[in-house]
């Protein structure tokens, strides 16, 4: 059966917005912390675990994208790896994965003792 890809297009389109106002709204709450007189640990703690959520949710944005751009080339739902059909099921946990569940494993692998050569963009897995 072939994927709705339409119905995938929709889900990444909502979390694009979704993250893409996270971002905007990290900025506003970083502005006024930095405003108000706060303890100086307590200011660097903040400013950790928010350059922390920042970072994966920009990463997860980029994915998110890269899905789209995906969709738009008639890409989606292909393991950019071994280019097999990514399971429907693993899609709808993870609409933006980029490989398979092998083809994952060995990213991460490759990932971790620093020898991938792809485009790191595409290959980090996030939980939903
Ligand atoms: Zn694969």
């Amino acid at each position: 059966m072939p994927l709705n890809v339409n119905e995938f297009r929709k889900l990444l389109e909502a979390r694009q917005k979704e993250l893409l106002s996270n971002v905007s709204d990290r900025e506003e709450i970083r502005i006024e912390n930095a405003a108000e007189d706060f303890d100086r640990l307590q200011q660097q703690l903040n400013r950790e675990v928010a350059i922390r959520n920042l970072d994966r949710e920009s990463k997860l944005l980029k994915n998110v994208q890269s899905a789209l751009r995906r969709i738009d080339e008639g890409e989606f739902g292909i393991c950019l790896r071994c280019e097999e059909a990514i399971p429907e099921r693993r899609l709808k946990a993870l609409p933006w994965a980029a490989y398979c569940v092998a083809c994952q494993e060995v990213v991460d692998r490759q990932i971790a003792a620093g020898t991938f050569d792809g485009d790191r963009d595409d290959v980090s897995e996030l939980a939903a």
